[in-house]
């Protein structure tokens, strides 16, 4: 449920229906416009019900959010955000490549790929330290040994870098060592991590759950939010369909539908969606057409020796290629890369 107040309204209306709000029991956001003023509730508005808050001073109209997301609601928060990550950010007039290994081998493999995909103009190491695989059998990731190669790559780079978390344990560790966590799909509705996330300031990475509706992946942006993180992008990386072609099928569709719904920013993977190579660059370059704020691409420097993901894996030098194709398709959207 959002407030929005009258015009010009004074400090003291505002603060008086902000504060018999909070008497109720909710939290309240404040969004201070030149002249409109709205307050966003969060919390049980059921609470709110006997209240008449309209007949407040002040109040113009009340206007009810039938999602229950508030913070990621695009009606809270009108103007698309831009998330600050290391030394760069996401949303905006840039269009950011996230790029790098899907699990990180070895200094050297993780050193290679950030000097030459930041070479081809991406912007974030990506690198997977825990990996959540499907089998138990498969490698399961370096833990803090892969974290301080990403560190190592960004000292020498300048790359910002993101990586996976799965665990309070892992989300300790990397605090220390990344920009960005990634919460992979695996996890988009593992509600305990979420909230642990939520309650560091270090951007976050919300990968769409295999099987997630758009409402039920908000609301997981929303568990990170309402704990006081606002810095959250989304990446679509494929759902699963009766469709086997691919590992998964991009819902492109879900690009400008979230752009009606919420201000973060969203990323494409066209790497886990199509889990084929030759499908990245047409993917791409759709991902850019429909205003997507970047992609996440999976590069190893030998993607036949890659302990995961080779299939999917550009090599540096494709990943170069791809990087020149896209640059007038994002000129072509307004936007640079
Ligand atoms: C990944 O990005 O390394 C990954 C495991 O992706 P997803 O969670 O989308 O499957
Ligand atoms: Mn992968």
């Amino acid at each position: 449920m959002i407030i929005v107040m009258k015009p010009n309204v004074s400090t003291q209306a505002i603060d008086n229906v902000v504060s018999i709000v909070e008497e109720y029991g909710l939290d309240t956001h404040l969004s201070r416009g030149k002249q409109v003023t709205i307050i966003g509730i969060v919390g049980d508005k059921s609470l709110l019900h006997d209240s008449n808050i309209q007949l407040l001073d002040g109040v113009d109209k009340i206007v009810q959010v039938t999602e229950s997301y508030k913070l990621a609601n695009k009606q809270f928060h009108v103007s698309p955000s831009i998330i600050p990550v290391g030394n760069t950010f996401i949303g905006g007039d840039q269009i950011t490549i996230m790029a790098g290994p899907c699990a990180i081998e070895s200094a050297e493999q993780v050193m290679e790929t950030a000097i030459k995909i930041k070479a081809a103009g991406a912007t974030i190491l990506r690198g997977g330290a825990y990996k959540p695989r499907t089998s138990p059998y498969s490698f399961q990731g370096l833990e803090e040994e892969g974290l301080k190669y990403m560190a190592a790559a960004r000292e020498a780079t300048g790359l910002a870098i993101v990586c996976e978390v799965i665990s309070k344990e892992s989300i300790e560790i990397a605090s220390k060592y990344v920009d960005m966590f990634q919460i992979g799909a695996r996890n988009m509705q593992n509600f305990y991590l979420l909230k642990e996330v939520g309650k560091t300031q270090i951007p976050v990475l919300l990968k769409r759950g295999l099987a997630s509706t758009i409402d039920e992946w908000l609301n997981a942006a929303e568990y990170i939010m309402s704990e006081g993180n606002p810095n959250v992008v989304l990446c679509e990386r494929g759902i699963r369909t009766y469709e086997t072609a691919t590992r998964n099928t991009l819902d492109i569709s879900a690009v400008p539908v979230l752009k009606s719904k919420t201000h973060l920013p969203v990323i494409i993977d066209p790497s886990h969606a199509t889990g084929v190579r030759d499908y990245i660059l047409p993917l791409s370059k759709a991902a850019l057409a429909v205003g997507a704020d970047g992609l996440m691409i999976e590069v190893h420097p030998n993607p036949a020796a890659a302990m995961s993901d080779g299939p999917q894996s550009l090599t540096p030098e494709d990943f170069h290629s791809l990087c020149d194709e896209l640059r007038p398709y994002a000129k072509l959207s307004g936007r640079y890369l």
